[in-house]
């Protein structure tokens, strides 16, 4: 049970006659959990005839792109969900190019939605944009690797990113503290810019309010997976087992796996203020790729680059009118471009 169909009303009638979909991206080094968290958030096994590859596999591998859909239906809602996994991220010398696939990948996602949207046959349009990316760290670290650090700031302005610390029953709760401090902190210091969920509404009641404080103080989630099924005080739980005892996957107290899943559902409703967005973004780009001479590019493009938080502030119309905008400007801008162009040939 994934608990998409408890959404708002507005936000669940609109989604239940075509559906949800959304497309998350896992990245992080290998054996930190990711399959087996995304299989617990799901409770679908999505990679059921995965091998896993020996050490010295991995030293040659560069990162893949492993995409994986499923449809899920729940109380006639469906979701279709895609999974984007990146195995083999870390695993190589040069990290660069690993970055460079990623972000590739996220790139052509948009090209083609974009390329897809302006053609005649709109209405059969899959959406494959990655909407949201999970950032695995270790629990091991006293806080982020270069690494993480590095590839954070390679893709924040192109996909959400949600840190989490996986493998979280391995810290104590002051261990798991203190490591979320560290992160929040690093996050802060290098400009790496996190998905944040819009603030409650004040006109929203006491509960919601105080589930939303709740979700953005648990950021960075710290999180367990399981694909087992085990017997704590009488009933059947996903969790894992240790001598002393069950940690639950699915217990609020005992880790933020459930938190973590409330915020992505959450997370479905804003996404499609953010993906206009970042598509207006996207577009910009592009039509000053193709029209304006480079050094205006970065000029315009400023103007428009906001942040995540401010995303979630605008409304859909805003984006479209601002996009408009932009195409119109960068139209005047390759005309004016020409005719100095024509004006320097006469002299
Ligand atoms: P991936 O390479 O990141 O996809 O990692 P896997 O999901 O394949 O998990 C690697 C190993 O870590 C497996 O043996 C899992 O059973 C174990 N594992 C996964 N999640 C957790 C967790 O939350 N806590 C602990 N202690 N082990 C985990």
């Amino acid at each position: 049970y994934v608990g998409f169909a408890n959404l708002p009303n507005q936000v669940h009638r609109k989604s239940v006659k075509k559906g949800f979909e959304f497309t998350l991206m896992v990245v992080g080094e290998s054996g930190l959990g990711k399959s087996t968290l995304i299989n617990s958030l799901f409770l679908t096994d999505l990679y059921p005839e995965r091998v896993i590859p020996g050490a010295a596999e991995k030293i040659e591998r560069t990162v893949q792109i492993e995409a994986s859909t499923v449809e899920i239906e729940e109380r006639g809602v469906k979701l279709r969900l895609t999974v984007v996994d990146t195995p083999g991220y870390g695993d190589a010398i040069n990290s660069q190019d690993c970055f460079s696939t990623i972000i590739a990948y996220i790139d052509d996602q948009f090209e083609r939605y974009l390329h897809d949207e302006s053609g005649l046959n709109r209405r059969h349009i899959v959406d494959n944009r990655v909407h949201c990316c999970f950032y695995f760290i270790s629990p091991l670290g006293h806080g982020m690797k270069p690494l993480d650090v590095q590839f954070m700031k390679a893709i924040h302005n192109k996909v959400n990113v949600v840190p989490v610390i996986a493998k979280a029953d391995t810290l104590t709760l002051k261990e798991r503290e203190r490591l979320k401090r560290r992160i929040l902190d690093e996050i802060d210091e290098h400009g790496i810019k996190i998905y944040h969920l819009p603030d409650a509404e004040s006109d929203e009641d006491e509960d919601f309010k105080e589930q939303t404080r709740i979700l953005k103080a648990s950021v960075p989630f710290a999180v367990v997976g399981s694909n087992q099924q085990i017997e704590a005080k009488g009933k059947k739980v996903r969790g894992r087992l240790y001598p002393w005892g069950v940690v639950e996957v699915e217990n609020p107290e005992h880790n933020d796996f459930l938190k973590l899943r409330t915020m992505l559902m959450k997370g479905a409703e804003t996404e499609e203020v953010d993906k206009d967005m970042i598509l207006m973004e996207k577009e910009a780009e592009v039509s000053f790729q193709n029209d304006v001479p480079l050094q205006n590019h970065s000029l315009e493009l400023s103007t428009i680059k906001l942040n995540f938080e401010v995303q979630f502030v605008y409304r859909t119309d805003v984006c479209k009118l601002l996009r408009r905008m932009q195409q119109m400007i960068a139209k005047m801008q390759a005309q004016m471009q020409k005719q100095g162009d024509g004006d320097t040939d006469s002299v």
